[in-house]
């Protein structure tokens, strides 16, 4: 039986829970250590599809500033970081660039995409 730790980040408290293989239950894990219901979804999230808003910076042309701060408006899959990182390596933008601009579009098909962070 598989038996993973995961530390909730959904707010302050931060439980500690243990996640637990349990084909008899319908999530097909049981999880312990929750303080409330929400880290449930968390947990069982975290060991079997782990996802984090990715944040970079990408060549600006035309101003002050070389970079541009920009991240995901989603998660996106932990395990396409590095792939996403080649991709937002590979774009150049000018300014004007207002904040919450797109500046790649679904991303590797995530269906995130990756906006300014600040307008420049
Ligand atoms: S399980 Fe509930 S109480 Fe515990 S850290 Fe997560 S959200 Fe907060």
């Amino acid at each position: 039986m598989e038996k993973s730790i995961v530390i909730c980040t959904i707010c302050p408290i931060g439980c500690s829970m243990e996640v637990i293989e349990d084909r008899s239950s319908d999530s097909g894990y049981l999880v312990k250590g929750n303080s409330c219901n929400r880290g449930i979804d968390y947990a069982i999230a975290e060991v079997t599809n782990p996802t984090r808003i990715l944040t970079s910076t990408v060549r600006l042309n035309n101003a002050g500033l070389r970079r541009l701060p920009v991240r995901t408006d989603k998660p996106v899959p932990k395990n396409l970081m590095l792939a996403c990182m080649k991709v937002i390596n590979s774009v150049e933008v000018d300014t004007p660039i207002e904040i919450g601009t797109v500046i790649i579009e679904n991303i590797l098909s995530t269906g995130a995409n990756v906006i300014a962070s600040r307008t420049v």
